[in-house]
């Protein structure tokens, strides 16, 4: 897969937090050969020597807020198709495989160098799921509306209660945009995660009916992708900026958008590591 060209910056204007770090879209890099311009040798010498502002190389540092241990994952699927089309059915029950297959999986070992005194990082579970087709957006939601209902769905019991572990992910119903930030799905993200005074952990995960949220991928490979970005980036840092964050790069996952690799048979993304100094 190709890697995104360049780091998205951090989105001014959020509800709660100008912190939020978004799964950015895919941009493929173009390759063009320097022959093919007419340029020579001095030139090709001109033009990779660095900026005099390169930004420092990626490091993520603890700011001593919460990490999640112990993740629970809980899966809303929000929207008619989610209850009534065979493929988006279908679909949902291969979202829920991914997360139990994942959530014990080296993808989360692999986070172990970011314990710190408070929080050791182990397995997870999907502690449950659910299809909500009651007040579902038609085709333009914002962040502070998701929040509202997700805090009617718990004060409801129509989910369960939030505990420090728990971080409820929201799939959206195809031809719904979200818009967070003063940026839009599939226009300036493909999904972020967020929380609800410093709680009520949630990732918002949007259809990728668009090129730049599939990235060539298959709908599912696309979405376990995103998926994984956000679970590793609110285990690690669930009230952004708080946990692990790089102050120019951003999450765990941000740092590595569009690296994929397969783990227990799911496309996921790479993540940042400080020991390896390398996406892993
Ligand atoms: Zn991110």
């Amino acid at each position: 897969m190709v890697k995104q060209a360049t780091i998205v910056a951090p989105l001014k204007g959020v509800t709660n937090s100008e912190f939020i770090r978004i799964a950015p879209l895919h941009h493929p890099k173009t390759k063009v050969e320097l022959k093919d311009l007419g340029q020579d040798a001095d030139d090709a010498e001109l033009i990779a020597t660095p900026l005099p502002t390169a930004p420092p190389p990626p490091h993520l540092v603890y700011n001593h807020g919460p990490l999640i241990p112990q993740v629970k994952v809980y899966t809303i699927f929000w929207g008619k198709n989610w209850k009534s089309a065979p493929a988006f059915v279908k679909l949902e029950q291969n979202i829920n495989k991914f997360f139990k297959d994942i959530v014990v999986s080296s993808l989360i070992d692999q986070l172990a160098e970011y314990n710190t005194p408070a929080f050791t990082i182990k397995h997870g579970s999907l502690s449950g799921s659910k299809v909500i087709t009651a007040n579902a957006p038609g085709s333009i939601i914002t962040d502070a509306v998701i929040q509202q209902q997700l805090k009617a769905w718990i004060a409801a019991n129509t989910v369960p209660a939030w505990d420090k572990n728990t971080l409820y992910f929201i799939y959206l119903d195809k031809g719904v945009t979200v818009h967070m930030g003063g940026g839009a799905s599939c226009t300036a993200f493909c999904g972020y995660h967020n929380h609800i005074s410093k709680k009520d952990y949630y990732a918002v995960m949007p259809f990728p009916g668009c090129a730049g949220c599939l990235g060539g991928l298959s709908v599912l490979n696309a979405i376990t992708g995103t998926s994984s970005h956000e679970l590793c980036e609110a285990i690690t840092d669930p009230v952004p900026g708080t946990g692990w964050y790089d102050s120019v790069h951003g999450e765990i996952g941000d740092i590595c958008a569009w690296a994929f690799k397969s783990v227990a048979g799911h496309n996921v993304q790479k993540e940042w590591s400080n020991s390896m100094n390398a996406c892993v």
